[in-house]
């Protein structure tokens, strides 16, 4: 009860397209700041990864429903599907809030994709509709009560496209973070955030491969990572249950996580960082590099472009790719910031600007080293770079 009173007062909030400073100062320094956010995100995210897990299972593997974006990445059925589920929630808790989101419904309504579209919107309606469990709320548009059309389900898939952007509250949506490990039976991440006046105060990740604890691989998989802006962050698993808060792990070795897609990272210049530092190299998919930092198994996550060589970016990173997880590693007492120490930018648009790369690591000592590594790597690769009368 306690929660749907809240629930309502945030929705009156959510009104003003820019939070009043006495509201945004109140509600950052109040334990209980964005409790009702943070439960539907873990109820958006949770159910996401329900529609994920069922299509790994039933469609994945024979490849039929995987299209091509412009961008060359694949795009499956799951990801439109997570992002109807997560869309639909976030309409129905919170109307006013812009959504800045990955995935736009365009390739869906054509006539050529009927079958696909159908797939999409089965999965979707079967993961809203599905039992509340405790904490979930009926008003956010989950049970079994609730209908959803084909064209709901659509729209609420192109509600995503908010431009982003400084002073106002706002959700980043990555239905299927590092879609080629979730293809390849990998690691990938289901990623939710609200960010604030350019600041991110809240982000749920989940992440349907990870091991609930790192010595166990035994064990089931599948967790769910959050953190509040000031409230620490925590790992629950994906049913629900147990609550641990990060860091709760020491790995003996000290590991760089790096992504798997080569021509997304600067091999080369990762390896003499790792090399200076010694630290082992850990190739992974998605945000589930943050969130295993965060949780200490890694010391360092590198994100250095390709490009980095000669200053070129070709690729500019997104803010769905980086909110949920930076926050989550600052929450675990880490520190984050591109490769050069400056803040990473939530408040430019959809984008993040011009940068070359990012670098996070479990505490600030070794943070202030990576950067100095990082440095001395540039020189030795290319010259050029850092002394320009070379
Ligand atoms: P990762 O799993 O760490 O390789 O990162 C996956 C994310 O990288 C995807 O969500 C893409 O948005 C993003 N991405 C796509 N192309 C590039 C690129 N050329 N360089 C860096 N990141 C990219
Ligand atoms: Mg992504």
């Amino acid at each position: 009860m306690l929660l749907y009173h809240a629930s309502k007062h945030l929705i009156a909030q959510a009104h003003f397209r820019t939070i009043p400073r006495r509201l945004l100062s109140m509600s950052l320094t109040s334990p209980e700041a964005f409790s009702v956010e943070k439960h539907v995100a873990i109820a958006a995210v949770r159910r996401a990864c329900l529609v994920t897990c069922t299509v790994f299972n039933q469609l994945v593997r024979d490849r039929t429903d995987t299209l091509k974006k412009e961008d060359d990445s694949p795009v499956t059925v799951g990801d439109y599907a997570a992002q109807a589920v997560i869309n639909t929630v976030l309409r129905n808790a919170f109307p006013e809030d812009p959504i800045v989101g990955e995935e736009g419904a365009d390739a869906l309504r054509q006539g050529s994709n009927t079958k696909l579209r159908e797939r999409v919107v089965s999965l979707a309606t079967n993961a809203l509709r599905e039992d509340l469990i405790d904490g979930e709320k009926a008003q956010w548009g989950l049970g079994s009560q609730h209908e959803h059309s084909s064209e709901a389900l659509l729209k609420a898939i192109d509600e995503g496209n908010d431009t982003g952007g400084p002073n106002k509250r706002m959700w980043t949506v990555d239905p299927i973070d590092g879609t080629k490990g979730f293809l390849r039976g990998g690691q990938y991440a289901v990623c939710l955030s609200l960010i604030v006046n350019s600041q991110v105060v809240l982000g749920v990740i989940g992440c349907p491969n990870i091991q609930i604890h790192p010595e166990n691989p035994d064990e089931e998989k599948g967790c769910i990572f959050v953190a509040v802006r000031g409230q620490g962050a925590f790992q629950i698993t994906l049913s629900g249950t147990s609550a641990i808060k990060l860091p709760f792990f020491s790995s003996e070795k000290s590991y760089v996580l790096q992504s798997e897609e080569s021509k997304h990272t600067n091999i080369p210049l990762i390896r003499r960082v790792s090399d200076e530092l010694h630290l082992t190299e850990w190739g992974m998919d998605s945000q589930a590099k943050y969130c295993c930092l965060a949780r200490g198994e890694g010391a360092v996550y590198l994100r250095m472009p390709a490009s980095t060589i000669g200053g070129k970016q070709p690729y500019e990173e997104r803010i769905w790719d980086h909110a949920p997880g930076s926050i989550l590693v600052e929450e675990a007492g880490g520190k984050i910031t591109d490769s050069e120490g400056a803040p990473l930018q939530f408040g430019l648009g959809r984008g993040m600007g011009e940068n070359h790369g990012f670098v996070a690591t479990v505490d600030e000592e070794l943070h202030a080293r990576v950067i100095s590594a990082i440095k001395r790597a540039q020189l030795a690769e290319d010259p050029k770079k850092t002394n320009p009368a070379l």
